[in-house]
């Protein structure tokens, strides 16, 4: 790939002149940052894997089942009636990732975000194992195809085929629960074809996805990429390449031994190409921050590795803003970053709150519609309901009934005796709600109820009681 011509302006970086698609051969990352991105891939990996077969009190600890309507979020089921939750959290990942990425980058696409994950560190790592590293795999990709090219491709693509298999199983305990895919599996595929073929499916597109399209997804497809241009500004700190010290007054040049660079006025860039032969999605970081770059951090690594064999202080590529490079000056905490940061937190507090504050109970009670209120014997009104309790727990509630708690007097289900709402189940009836006719002040009253299992008052709720209009 020609990277000294300024094409980088009006295409992206896996594009060759003819306009076809030019395969990227990443050089093998290695340093300091690449042991920690590693680490830190060991423990999203076990917990994007682990978290489906992982139950908590009976609760598969992450399920989005979407067909059977049944989500747990760390082990706590929630119901599509908790779906304002749902659209609050959506609503706060926006403002988190547009807050995020305003401050610190694109850090989330090089670091945690699967796509990258299984790319760079699953997929990639097998086929420099299977094929070597960039330099070997360019020679196997030229070459014919002989005995070593056959044997070589074979197995890789064998590999890859098994893991996408595992990955697309992995992703139907997510969604259908990890205990029916087991189910599944016991019973074999001809017992149930068509699940089986859905699996086949999901095989096939996480097979395309890291066999061929690849990087694509990052420059491509990916919206949140595609953000980055109205994301960030020259204080968003991201991996950037320090142009002033790189290049000085008269650029970047081969290293020669024994001369004063600085002196000479040459940049500290000595032009060696290893940023860009590490970088996964085939830019030039040098080139300033592009659309495709995912801050995986590789070419920091690599250049870094480089300033150490040349003699030359290290951080040539690092975690800039372009403020910072501009003033010459180190990365820091500024005071937006930290205004950002305590927003962030909020964010996050807000939704932590609203998540493990939630009512184990849904209770809803509504007048029978079409029907009016009715006059009894004492001048007591009565009006007619119907409830609904939801249980969220997976424990069941027993002896449920209820207590009129804003006015003097009585409230019975003429459905039940008493009622028992299951575990992660509902009981519906309905209900009659007797007030006096003195305590009634308005033709619609706003009453108060209260929900008890035995003792324990369980939810509160409140629905609308009618009385007589000359009472207005
Ligand atoms: S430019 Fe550097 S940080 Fe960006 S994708 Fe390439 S190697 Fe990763
Ligand atoms: S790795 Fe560093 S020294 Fe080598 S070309 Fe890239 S920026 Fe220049």
């Amino acid at each position: 790939m020609d990277t000294t011509e300024n094409n980088f302006r009006d295409r992206i970086g896996t594009m060759n002149d003819e306009g076809k698609r030019a395969w990227v051969y990443p050089k093998k990352p290695q340093g300091r940052l690449y042991r920690y991105r590693t680490v830190l891939t060991w423990f999203l990996l076990i917990f994007l894997i682990a978290s489906p077969f992982i139950h908590i009190n009976g609760n598969q600890f992450m399920l989005f089942n979407v067909l059977g309507r049944e989500f747990n979020i760390f082990g706590q089921p929630f119901w599509p009636q908790d779906f304002y939750i749902g659209v609050t959290a959506m609503i706060i990942g926006v403002l988190f990732i547009t807050l995020f990425t305003s401050a610190f980058g694109r850090i989330f696409c090089g670091w945690i975000c699967p796509q990258t994950i299984f790319m760079e560190m699953v997929f990639r790592k097998i086929e420099y194992w299977v094929e070597g590293d960039r330099g070997a795999q360019i020679r196997l990709d030229k070459q014919e195809w002989n005995n070593e090219k056959i044997r070589k491709k074979g197995f890789k693509w064998f590999l890859f085929f098994l893991i996408s298999f595992g990955i697309a199983n992995v992703f139907l305990a997510y969604l259908v629960g990890s205990k029916r895919l087991l189910q599944y599996i016991t019973e074999g595929p001809l017992e149930n074809l068509s699940t089986f073929i859905a699996l086949l499916i999901f095989t096939g597109v996480f097979y395309f996805i890291f066999s061929w399209f690849r990087e694509q997804v990052c420059t491509i497809a990916c919206p949140y990429g595609r953000l980055q241009s109205v994301l960030l500004d020259k204080k968003s700190v991201v991996v950037a390449y320090d142009h002033k010290r790189g290049e000085r007054d008269l650029g970047r040049s081969k290293f020669k031994k024994n001369e004063d660079r600085q002196e000479l006025g040459k940049g500290d860039c000595i032009d060696c190409s290893q940023c860009v032969h590490v970088c996964p999605t085939g830019i030039d970081i040098r080139n300033g921050t592009q659309l495709e770059c995912i801050n995986c951090t590789a070419c920091i690594d690599a250049c870094d590795d480089m300033m150490e064999k040349v003699d030359l202080p290290k951080g040539l590529i690092g975690f800039y803003s372009e403020e910072n490079i501009e003033k010459e000056e180190k990365m820091k905490f500024n005071p937006r970053m930290k205004g950002f940061a305590a927003i962030l937190f909020v964010l996050v507090g807000i939704l932590s709150g609203m998540l493990f504050l939630r009512s184990d109970v849904e209770a809803t009670v509504l007048r029978l519609p079409g029907q009016l209120y009715e006059t009894h014997e004492n001048d007591i009104i009565s009006n007619v309901y119907t409830f609904k309790l939801i249980n969220k727990t997976t424990g069941s509630f027993e002896d449920v009934h209820f207590k009129l708690l804003s006015h003097n007097g009585s409230i019975e289900s003429v459905t039940h005796e008493r009622i028992v709402v299951p575990g992660k189940g509902l009981a519906e009836g309905t209900l009659f709600i007797e007030i006096p006719r003195t305590l009634i002040k308005n033709e619609k009253n706003n009453v108060e109820i209260g929900i008890y299992s035995g003792e324990k008052l369980i939810e509160t709720t409140s629905t609308n009681f009618m009385g007589p209009r000359s009472f207005r």
